[in-house]
């Protein structure tokens, strides 16, 4: 740390990312909850056909083509719909925008969260799961200022019933519920159809999980439009070009193919049930997730950090936190078919060499 460095940031904890190995080639990836498939032909003919001349130029600060794509494919106005770098930078948008009467979320959830609260002062209370790990919604009621949730949460998979989300909202209608749908394209419901009844709701997606972009940074925010042009206000005074001319194409591209989205959907759907039978047949412990990880643990033979360090050294890389409460499970990102087969294989022999 500098001596030049403003004081109120002396203490900031950073957000530690997953791994991101350099080789990836003898290694199954499963720490970072990326789609296990590449993103479709109509994005790769996008990003073939940019012209590379145009890179000279600026980008739309505006991004139209993007938000008409997604306002056609999430049947919401344009103006209710901001992009950012990731939903990572929406998200850091409305820690800015919002946090001044404080912030709720769970204790367990998006690590990111807190060190938003962090670094813009927001106060925060972190509101604890239940003991099956689940979001208890009565808790909520009487925080006042903005509560945030991920849904499905992470790193638990868990999902609560959009009558969860409801009873957030009509909690206290001059509070706001942000509902932060990273993981949703994985699970049957979605909060987009509440838009209409509630002005105090702001969703969070991203193209990173659902859509195979994750490399391309591309984040939706979608609410009313009175809180998309409070985000808007943030945006054109922080970065306004903050989506890449190449992010834009393949973003644009990728949403409009709603048939690959759907085929990749399905089969991370199918991949997650299979792994989750047969994990659980091993003696391992599972939310049902209703997103394209699992959270895995509490076997009677195995620790999860030894479960974690097993796997790592058969080459299988996946996410463990050393946190309390759940320092007893691993985060398994869903993979292809074959990684899933892979995984099981090599998870009945680490179990047959500890029995
Ligand atoms: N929300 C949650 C719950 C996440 O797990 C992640 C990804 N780590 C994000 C938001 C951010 O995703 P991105 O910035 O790639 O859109």
């Amino acid at each position: 740390m500098s001596r030049f460095l403003n004081s109120r940031l002396n203490r900031l904890a950073p957000y530690v990312p997953g791994e991101q190995p350099r080789n990836t080639t003898r290694l199954i990836k499963l720490n970072t909850n990326e789609n296990p498939y590449p993103p479709g032909n109509k994005v790769k003919e996008a990003l073939a056909n940019a012209a590379c001349d145009q890179l000279r130029l600026y980008p739309d600060p505006d991004t139209t083509a993007l938000i008409a794509a997604a306002a056609q494919v999430y049947g919401v106005k344009r103006s209710q719909i901001l992009l950012g770098n990731g939903s990572d930078e929406l998200l850091a948008f409305c820690f800015q925008a919002f946090g001044e009467d404080g912030v709720a979320f769970p204790d367990i959830s998006y690590g990111f969260y807190q060190v938003w609260a962090g670094l813009y002062g927001d106060i925060y209370t972190q509101i604890p799961l239940r003991s099956n790990l689940q979001i208890a919604v009565e808790d909520y009621e009487g925080q006042k200022g903005t509560v945030i949730i991920a849904n499905p949460n992470a790193p638990t998979g868990l999902a609560l019933p959009l009558s969860d989300i409801r009873f957030l909202l009509e909690q206290d209608k001059d509070r706001l519920v942000i509902v932060d749908e990273a993981y949703v394209d994985f699970n049957e419901e979605n909060a987009l159809p509440l838009l209409a009844e509630y002005d105090n709701l702001l969703i969070i997606r991203t193209l990173s999980k659902g859509y195979s972009l994750a490399g391309a940074r591309i984040g939706l925010a979608i609410g009313s439009e009175a809180i998309i042009d409070d985000l808007r206000r943030i945006k054109f005074s922080f970065n306004p070009y903050n989506i890449n001319r190449l992010s834009l194409l393949a973003g644009e591209a990728g949403l409009l193919d709603q048939e690959y989205f759907s085929q990749c959907r399905e089969r991370v759907i199918a991949s997650r049930q299979r792994l989750q039978a047969a994990l659980c047949e091993m003696g391992f412990t599972i939310p049902d997730s209703r997103a394209n990880f699992l959270f895995v643990g509490e076997h009677p033979q195995i620790t999860a950090a030894e479960y974690y360090q097993a796997l790592r050294e058969a080459g299988i890389l996946v996410r463990y936190f050393s946190t309390p409460r759940i320092d007893n499970f691993v985060r398994i990102s869903i993979g292809t078919e074959e990684d899933t087969e892979e995984l099981i294989n090599v998870t009945h022999t680490i179990l047959k060499g500890v029995q």
